[in-house]
């Protein structure tokens, strides 16, 4: 046999070896998305370290060269990473509230079959940071309703950072809250702390809400997807716009398809804001989401007096609404003083929005 000849054959068994290669590389590829499959039951983390390690210490004792421990160990390591982004790009192809079109869109209709957001209208949610009285509530409400506004903060229960601080009137808040809304033909939405409440809060909520705070209690968003009312999520204070989207699956995987995306701001270096307003997190959720998205220039400010600047932001942002806070006497106001806007402010903002089209 010629030296030709023989390079030849070497060549050929060359190609029948990457061909069984390729054949156990896509068995072993077609394996890994079964578990993935199951650790995604099971809500499990995609990758693990221990198992990998595992893996490359069997390896490396029934390695008998001629490749070094090292380079099998590379070369594995390879094919885990792999395998690792084939299960999670499967995982994130079944994410129900992932847009899968270009015109995919949630729309969400409200008890009286005409409120709707989502539906290419600019919603707007507002009302005093807390209830702290019928007077207070009556007085917000009569001049949001003046405006048009539908949608009514009701808080009765307020996740304070100090224990000492005002935390809410419970349920009585949500008495009161019921009746203005009542008296004026506006909905409410009220925060929920604790799955605990559903049952009581369904006699006066017409959406519950999820603060920032419990973005990530899965148990309660899991308990608010088996619910038949509309749920507004708030963007948890450090939270990713993954973790984000993560947090609004619980909801609708478990049953419940409306869910309402608020960008509240999220924690930075920068001091002069309370949060800062991710803007350009409100533009990616639009894109990767189908679900409604609203923009919190309260939360996201903690300031009043750059409402305006960010009202016609949020409006132009492409975003279904805006969550502004609103109060008779801010000065006085239990819980978010500085931020909540008083009612003439409130209506140079609605003058001011009124003079932009939706985008
Ligand atoms: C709120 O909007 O009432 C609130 C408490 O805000 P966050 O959960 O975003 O801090
Ligand atoms: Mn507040």
């Amino acid at each position: 046999m010629t030296s030709q000849d023989s390079l030849q054959d070497l060549r050929s068994q060359i190609d029948v070896i990457n061909m069984q290669l390729l054949e156990l590389l896509s068995a072993r590829a077609r394996v890994v998305t079964e578990i993935g499959k199951v650790l995604t039951e099971l809500g499990s983390e995609h990758y693990d370290p221990s198992r990998e390690a595992q893996m490359l210490t069997a390896l490396e004792l029934a390695n008998k060269g001629p490749f070094s421990n090292e380079t099998i160990k590379a070369l594995f390591r390879e094919i885990f990473r792999a395998s690792l982004a084939l299960e999670e790009s499967q995982a994130k192809a079944k994410i129900r509230v992932q847009r899968k079109s270009a015109d995919e869109r949630t729309i969400i209709t409200l008890p009286d079959g005409v409120t709707k957001i989502g539906d290419g209208s600019f919603q707007i949610i507002s009302g005093p940071c807390a209830v702290e009285s019928y007077e207070q509530m009556d007085e917000t409400a009569a001049a949001l309703n003046a405006r048009g506004v539908k949608i009514l903060r009701g808080m009765a229960y307020k996740p304070r950072t100090s224990p000492y601080e005002f935390q809410g009137m419970g349920e009585e808040g949500l008495q009161i809250a019921r009746q203005v809304a009542n008296k004026y033909n506006m909905f409410i939405t009220s925060e929920i702390m604790d799955k605990s409440q559903i049952d009581m809060m369904l006699d006066y909520v017409d959406i519950f809400w999820v603060g920032a705070r419990n973005m990530q209690n899965s148990f309660l968003l899991r308990a608010l997807g088996k619910i038949n009312k509309p749920v507004i999520l708030k963007r948890g204070l450090a939270a990713t716009l993954e973790e984000f989207m993560y947090a609004a699956e619980y909801i609708v995987s478990s049953g419940n398809p409306n869910v309402i995306l608020i960008e509240r701001g999220i924690r930075t270096y920068e001091k002069s804001t309370r949060n800062t307003l991710d803007i350009g997190g409100v533009a990616v959720l639009k894109l990767e989401s189908h679900l409604p998205v609203v923009v919190d220039i309260s939360h996201s400010a903690g300031r009043r007096d750059i409402a305006m600047p960010l009202g016609r932001v949020a409006k132009a942002s492409g975003a279904d609404g805006l969550m502004v806070e609103v109060h008779p006497n801010p000065a006085v106001a239990m819980s978010d003083a500085k931020q909540q806007l008083y009612i003439p402010q409130f209506n140079e903002l609605m003058d001011e929005l009124d003079k932009y089209p939706i985008p």
